[in-house]
């Protein structure tokens, strides 16, 4: 369904498929739902796909086993287009590529690693391939790798992030300046109006994440969801850049972890405290004190749980009440 716009002197019909986003992945929206480890299985990608969004199956804490499933469960569950997120430091990432080959995943998102490794690979059986990036120089990369389109994503985002510490609001404009494929911004966004800020820096769509570890349909453990609801401005923090960047929140085992660094601990012992298996332990079993509880900024502005339809109605309603308003007084000068 398309709706108008003015443009000024003209109304103009918008319909989904004049976005760059909406026609590579044939949805409505360009919308996309982040793939999430321990948060986003097939319920949650089916029930975004279904909205008209993109639902993401986050594949890097599932087994080669799990993955199969949860991809079976996703046809099942939608016919319409879904992707899975294959971050690069999988231990097993041969039998998920197999998987995804074999099962004919239409889009793979690949994330932290470099794209050269896979990309022409998944290209060559007809997947639509996007990477992950955080700065403008990896951005770069993607598309010399021959992906089809970019994430940048900003300092805000929850999980695993970039070193430098570059945000949204800057990220966003240097790339659009530099690529020719389609972009899609992430980080920081999880309402109407930064759907419409980032399409307004440049970007032809949007990844969101930490709002979509508040719905139902989330594999989060119900005490992770609901301490997203009351984790406030400057609750989270960007840590551990010696090992693997994350931003998670403040609890228990983050202050262990600033201990640490206080005391001047290297990165062995950084790798020791972090162990195996915390981010499970916090988001998937729901272990608030020792846990890894990954979220993005955003968390502050997140009130509720809600369906993901829900969640995806809201923010298109938002942003095309901003993209009125931006007709009014207020932008005229
Ligand atoms: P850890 O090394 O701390 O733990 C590995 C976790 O992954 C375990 O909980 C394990 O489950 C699960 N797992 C799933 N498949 C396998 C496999 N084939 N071999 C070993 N373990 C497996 O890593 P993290 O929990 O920090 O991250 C897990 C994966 O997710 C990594 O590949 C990482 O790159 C990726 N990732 C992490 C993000 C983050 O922000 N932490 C963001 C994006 C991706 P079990 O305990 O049941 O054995």
């Amino acid at each position: 369904m398309g709706f108008y716009a003015l443009d000024a002197t003209k109304t103009v019909l918008l319909t989904h498929m004049n976005n760059r986003i909406c026609r590579l992945f044939n949805i409505e929206y360009p919308l996309i739902q982040a793939g999430m480890i321990w948060c986003s299985g097939w319920e949650l990608a089916s029930a975004v796909s279904n909205a008209g969004g993109l639902g993401i199956i986050g594949s890097g804490s599932m087994y080669p086993q799990i993955l199969e499933e949860q991809i079976l469960k996703c046809k099942a569950a939608t016919s319409k287009p879904f992707g899975v997120n294959l971050p690069m430091l999988y231990p097993d990432i041969d039998k998920h590529i197999d998987t995804i080959i074999r099962h004919k995943v239409p889009i793979v998102f690949t994330s932290a690693g470099n794209p050269k490794t896979w990309t022409q690979k998944l290209k060559n059986e007809g997947i639509i391939v996007v990477h992950v990036v955080s700065s403008l120089k990896f951005a770069l990369k993607a598309e010399e790798a021959g992906v089809d389109a970019v994430v940048a994503e900003g300092f805000e985002a929850g999980g695993h992030n970039g070193r430098d510490e570059t945000t949204t609001m800057c990220l966003i404009p240097l790339v659009a300046k530099r690529i020719s494929i389609p972009l899609i911004a992430a980080g920081g966004i999880g309402t109407g109006r930064g759907m419409l800020a980032a399409l307004n820096l440049g970007a032809d769509g949007v990844q969101i994440g930490s709002r979509f570890v508040a719905t139902p349909e989330s594999s989060a453990h119900q005490n992770f969801k609901e301490t997203i609801l009351h984790t406030g401005e400057g609750q989270t923090q960007l840590t551990l850049k010696e090992l693997t960047p994350v931003r998670l929140i403040k609890n228990d085992f983050y202050k262990k972890v600033e201990a640490a660094y206080e005391n001047g601990a290297t990165t062995e012992e950084l790798t020791e405290l972090l162990g195996r298996g915390r981010a499970k332990k916090g988001m998937f079993e729901g272990d608030l004190i020792e846990g890894e509880l990954e979220i993005g900024q955003v968390s502050g502005l997140i009130e509720k749980i809600m369906p993901a339809a829900d969640v995806v109605q809201e923010i298109l309603m938002e942003y095309r009440a901003a993209l009125s308003d931006q007709h009014t007084e207020k932008y005229t000068f």
